[in-house]
């Protein structure tokens, strides 16, 4: 037995007769002759544990060569990379949430590829704060007196408990005890910033009597939490803003709302009501409202706490804000999608763009796409739809956005394995499954997706009958 392995072991192919492959030179332009031996001796070494392990492996260098390459290929590829999202899900966090408008990425080019003033006064020639790139326009957009930007939301939150509340109490309704996709649950955020969190009330009803009756000497916030994409409804109770404010003006403490998305538009027209804008919680008399800027304000990925002068200046001399400082480049960005607001121009914005199609837009879009799809694809039946479209990004959970997709079908392929086939194409598409047919939501769709999917699906066609049915 221990000869058998051995005698197998040393029919393994030797990495230097592996390295000598013709293939091989092109990889090592991509992945640098180190890092691509050592995607050589992962495959050999597994190869030695099975042998060891008495797992039955038949020695081919053929299938060896064949693992190694595929795995080569893989590591060679870019990584990140753009796909067509034909969800109908506008802010799809695992598709990079929102979509950054062109005049944005045009900053980021400039600034990104040169020196910039991201923190120098150009008037007097000594240092600056990056930040003031973008105060005053966010103090304008929201009404606030002072604002101060951030990594993501989690991080304002974070930054605002552990600098406003360590060692003291923070009160915060049963109800909007939340976890927000991507493990961001407030009572850990809580314990990890080292502040002590007093619940009151019950799940579906919270009064202010609650908040009132928990308040100590040791109290110094009131926290109010956008509960996300999670709703109660029916018997429900919660305190208003209004009322909190009074409690908090009364008691001296802080009033800090995660508002989550931050709308700060008008999206009434596309039939989203019923979320308050950042401005209008800061006048019903909220402290600070924190807010993502790649959900519904449609920017780059960052945090914003906005709100009274003399806290967020409390927050700008912690020393925890310099880890959670932004970038030049996500900076560039957010200035200019932040001066697009001001200029009336939010329709510029993909997120907000994608919100306000109207059903009929959406119509004609998916009937075109279908007729495109029938005339390319004979073999195929495609067919306009209507679909349900969302928000996402916890935003507007109760609200449907009314979609249109196209539904279609090949013969001899089911709709999973169309879905798969899609997602792992050289131009990658998401797309839905709807009553056993792959649908492309066309909300999501951006300018040149409608050819890059006609293209997917004559890719995978083109790997001919073999192809389609596998
Ligand atoms: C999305 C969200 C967060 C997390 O924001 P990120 O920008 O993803 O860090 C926190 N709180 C609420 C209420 C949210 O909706």
């Amino acid at each position: 037995m221990r000869d058998e392995i051995h005698n197998l072991l040393r029919q393994i192919p030797p990495m230097d007769e592996l390295l000598s492959r013709p293939w091989v030179s092109e990889i090592e332009l991509l992945l640098g002759r180190e890092a691509m031996k050592s995607v050589f001796a992962d495959v050999i070494g597994e190869l030695r544990m099975d042998l060891r392990e008495g797992k039955s492996v038949d020695i081919n260098v053929r299938r060896i060569e064949g693992e190694a390459r595929k795995r080569l290929q893989l590591k060679a590829a870019v990584s990140l990379c753009p796909v067509i999202n034909a969800t109908g899900i506008v802010i799809h966090t695992n598709l990079g949430r929102s979509v950054l408008p062109r005049e944005a990425l045009e900053a980021v080019v400039a600034t990104g590829g040169r020196y910039s003033n991201l923190e120098y006064r150009l008037d007097e020639g000594g240092r600056g704060q990056r930040n003031d790139h973008v105060e005053w326009l966010l103090c304008q957009i929201t009404g606030a007196d002072a604002a101060l930007v951030v990594n993501n939301n989690a991080a304002a939150v974070l930054l605002c408990l552990s600098a406003l509340a360590r060692d003291r109490e923070a009160v915060v309704s049963r109800g909007e005890l939340v976890e927000i996709g991507g493990s961001f649950r407030i009572p850990d955020v809580m314990a990890f910033a080292g502040t002590k969190m007093i619940e009151v009330g019950t799940t579906n009803r919270t009064y202010l009597a609650d908040y009132a009756g928990a308040v100590t000497a040791e109290t110094s916030m009131l926290l109010k939490v956008h509960p996300s994409n999670y709703r109660i409804v029916g018997f429900h109770a919660e305190a208003s803003r209004e009322e909190l404010a009074a409690l908090a003006r009364e008691k001296d403490l802080i009033l800090l709302e995660d508002l989550g998305s931050g709308v700060v538009t008008d999206l009434a027209s596309s039939g989203l009501e019923g979320e308050p804008t950042v401005r209008q919680c800061l006048l019903a008399g909220v402290d600070v409202v924190t807010f993502s800027g790649d959900k519904l304000l449609g920017g780059p990925q960052i945090g914003v706490v906005a709100g009274r002068k003399q806290i967020v200046e409390c927050l700008r001399r912690f020393p925890l804000l310099r880890a959670l400082r932004v970038d030049k480049m996500t900076l560039a960005a957010l200035e200019i999608v932040l001066r697009l607001y001001l200029q009336g121009k939010s329709g510029a914005i993909p997120t907000v763009h994608m919100l306000r199609l109207s059903g009929e837009e959406l119509r004609s879009r998916a009937q075109a796409l279908a007729c495109r799809l029938r005339e390319v694809f004979p073999q195929g039946t495609f067919e306009a739809i209507p679909a349900e479209d969302a928000v996402g990004g916890g935003a507007f959970p109760e609200h449907p956005l009314p979609g249109w997709a196209v539904a279609m079908t090949f013969p001899g392929l089911s709709s999973s394995s169309l879905q798969r086939k899609l997602r792992k194409g050289a131009f990658p598409a998401v797309v839905g499954i709807w009553n056993d047919r792959v649908t492309a939501h066309v909300r999501t769709l951006l300018d040149g997706d409608e050819e890059r999917l006609v293209q997917a699906l004559n890719d995978l066609v083109g790997e001919g009958a073999e192809g389609l049915e596998r």
